[in-house]
Formats: structure tokens, sequence, C-alpha cells
């Protein structure tokens, strides 16, 4: 009997953590722009942007992937987190972009809210801190809206700061975007 409901948590486990499909959320859009005002880099763009580099890079890499907006429009919250909890087998990447009214503020740091995530977030801030000697700000647990209300396992990443002047001439180069997308990509691979 105890052997029995060992073999069913493992199975639960195992579950748990293969996943054959990535939700893709890029942050804000629309009349939403992201970053605080008066922000001369935009945010809603550039995590548009990153968002379809990493649809492609898992895409091609045999992941099926799902997008919560493809083009500049507002997607509200609880429509995001809809869409994420209509899939099975799946988790949650929320792109974003940082912004602090103290311009020297820079790095990286990933934020997931259910602990069935925290692995993840800890590979996708492993895997962005090897991009760029900045900030490591780490990985935080917060009860983001997105977070809270998406049942699979979701994560959150803030890829840099765009109200820092080295990190926003960074993000506006496409080769970054690329590398970002890059090394989430590889981070969503480990965890499966
Ligand atoms: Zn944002």
């Amino acid at each position: 009997m105890k052997w029995l409901l060992l073999l069913a948590l493992l199975g639960s486990l195992a579950s748990a953590s293969g996943f054959s499909t990535v939700v893709i959320d890029a942050g804000h859009g629309g009349h939403d722009r992201g970053g605080i005002s008066g922000q001369r880099v935009g945010e809603k763009d550039l995590t548009l942007d990153v968002a379809r580099r990493l649809r492609d890079i898992l895409q091609s890499n045999g992941l099926h992937t799902v997008m919560t907006r493809v083009d500049d429009t507002f997607i509200p919250l609880p429509q995001r987190s809809a869409i994420a909890n209509a899939q099975r087998d799946a988790i949650f990447v929320s792109i974003h972009f940082n912004s602090a009214f103290r311009s020297s503020a820079n790095g990286f740091e990933t934020f997931y809210y259910n602990p069935t995530a925290s692995g993840i977030a800890a590979r996708v801030q492993a895997g962005l801190m090897q991009l760029e000697p900045v900030e490591n700000r780490g990985v935080k647990r917060r009860a983001y809206y997105v977070l809270r209300k998406t049942r699979i396992p979701a994560v959150l990443a803030e890829c840099g700061f765009l109200t820092n002047r080295n990190e926003a001439a960074l993000c506006m180069q496409a080769g970054h975007r690329q590398e970002l997308a890059s090394a989430i990509a590889k981070a969503i691979e480990a965890s499966r």
C-alpha cells in the first residue's frame, strides 16, 4: 500500500515538471505602454519582440507555443490568465522590462508565485545572468496578478532596466533581444 502511494506521488511529480506547451505573455500592449511616465525607451514593443523570438526558438525545438498577444493590443490581465489556464501540460512565461526612477538601477530579476514554478524561475534567472555582468536582483516570490491567477507553473522575467542608459541601449539591439530569448528558451528546455 505504501509503495502504491509512493508511485502515485512520483507520478504526480513527473507530470508537474513535464510540459509540452509554453504560454508566452508579452507584457503590456496597446494603451498600456508599461514602464514609468517619461521613459524614453518603451516597454510594450520590446516585450513583444522578445516574446516572438522566444516563440520561434521554442517552436523550432518542438515545443507547442501559445501567445497571449501577437501584436500591439491591450490584453487585460484576467484574459492573459484565462489563456494560460485553458492549456494542459503547459507553463506560462511572462516577458517584461524593468523601470525605476533611480537611473542607476540595473540587472535581471525573475518572479514566481506558485512554488511549482520556483525551479523554472531559478533557471531563467541563472540563464539571464550569464548574458551580462549586471546586478543579480534574484528570484522572488510575488503575488503579481498573472502569477497568482495562473494555475499552471508561471514565471515573470524582468529582462533589464529601460530606465538605465546602458541597458536601454543594449535592449534596443536586435542581437541582444535574441540573446535574451535564447537564454530564456534554454532555461525552459532545461526545466522539462
Ligand atoms: Zn512590465
